[in-house]
């Protein structure tokens, strides 16, 4: 079978492997689309990040060259010896969070701070492949007649509802998001879905805010423009928000993700969020960044740092993602063949990174 592997930096190569073969308790999953991520573009382009070159991950016993995509998920073709939640032909999407299971972390029902966690598609083979064999509590099914391309949503989406869970949800409150990359734009619309009122979106990118309000979000700011600056006081009654979610970031090497005048996309989200409020940092900062500590301080705002999800969270994302069935789609930007993961995938994205929010890859003909 087809299958994307890293190797090493600007060297990821499509090899031909054998199939995976299915276990007790094991599900073989034939992929339908997964989707890069902007964590795939910098493996590609500044990597190893996550990828253990040197030495094998502790809990996946693997090391480059490494299948990568962990946003994906397909058609349930094999179930192993005592498999009883999925069957044959169940459209499922693979969770690619694991975790040993045994550590207090994972006993407290917390496996994203498991120490020895390991990612599919990064730690361990993932779902830019044909086929894949995972543990049958990994797989999440999707009711009958939803299309193939949402399997690649269940990560992402299990993000944002971490997310907006860590700060204890939403409801009735306004919330801001930072940053209209994929995670910013899903967690305003799921921010939006579950009850949250307001949803405000800041992107200093013109292209993403085209993009924001295409997808149908009314209040879509520019931080630079202080009559944008003037709605948002007005929209929130001079205070900020409740809640703001940084999902702006920086890459490494490149310029900050959102870069206002030297800030932060997290100086920006404390700005923004009323006294009291709270702020939720999903988004990676890779170099150090300066706060201002001392209106953090008198104005007793709270920082939440939220990292991956919890099992039950990817759960709870696939149910908001069939609920949302007709909206995600439109994330879509460019369905490809496996064959052109670096062409028209990985360096499409390096180059024009504005221009697209997910770009789907398919390894089989027959989904294209
Ligand atoms: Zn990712
Ligand atoms: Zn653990």
């Amino acid at each position: 079978m087809k299958a994307v592997r890293w190797f090493g930096r600007r060297d990821i190569r499509i090899d031909d492997l054998p199939e995976p073969k299915v276990g007790k308790g094991e599900v073989k999953v034939k992929i339908t689309w997964s989707g890069i991520c902007g964590t795939d573009v910098h493996e590609f382009t500044d990597g190893p990040i996550f990828i253990p070159v040197d030495v094998p991950h502790k809990l996946t016993g693997q090391k480059a060259p490494i299948i990568i995509g962990h946003e994906f998920g397909g058609y349930v073709v094999e179930v192993g010896e005592d498999v009883k939640s999925v069957q044959v032909g169940d459209l499922v999407a693979v969770m690619p969070l694991m975790s040993c299971g045994k550590c207090i972390f994972c006993q407290e029902n917390r496996p994203n701070l498991c120490p020895d966690a390991a990612y599919r598609g990064l730690m361990g083979d993932g779902g830019m492949t044909e086929f894949i064999v995972v543990p049958e509590k990994d797989v999440q099914k999707f009711p009958e007649g939803v299309a193939p391309e949402l399997v690649a949503f269940g990560e992402p989406f299990a993000v944002a509802v971490h997310a907006l869970n860590r700060v204890g949800g939403v409801k009735g409150r306004s919330v801001s998001v930072v940053g209209a990359g994929p995670i910013g734009l899903i967690v305003a619309k799921v921010a939006e879905h579950l009850g949250a009122k307001p949803v405000i979106i800041f992107e200093s990118d013109i292209g993403r805010r085209q993009c924001a309000k295409r997808l149908g979000f009314s209040h879509v700011f520019d931080p630079h423009n202080k009559s944008d600056r003037e709605m948002f006081r007005a929209l929130t009654n001079g205070l900020g928000t409740d809640v703001t979610v940084d999902a702006g970031g920086s890459a490494i090497i490149f310029e900050p993700a959102f870069p206002v005048a030297g800030l932060s996309s997290l100086q920006i989200s404390f700005d923004i969020t009323r006294p009291g409020g709270q702020v939720v940092l999903v988004a990676i900062h890779f170099p150090q960044i300066k706060l201002n500590m001392a209106t953090f301080l008198s104005s007793e705002k709270s920082l939440f740092a939220s990292w991956l999800y919890l099992p039950e969270e990817f759960e709870q994302g696939v149910k908001v993602i069939v609920e949302l069935a007709d909206w995600v789609p439109k994330l879509i930007t460019r369905k490809i063949f496996i064959d052109s993961i670096v062409e028209e995938g990985l360096l499409e994205l390096e180059l024009y990174r504005a221009k697209h929010i997910k770009i789907l890859v398919t390894p089989h003909h027959e989904f294209l």
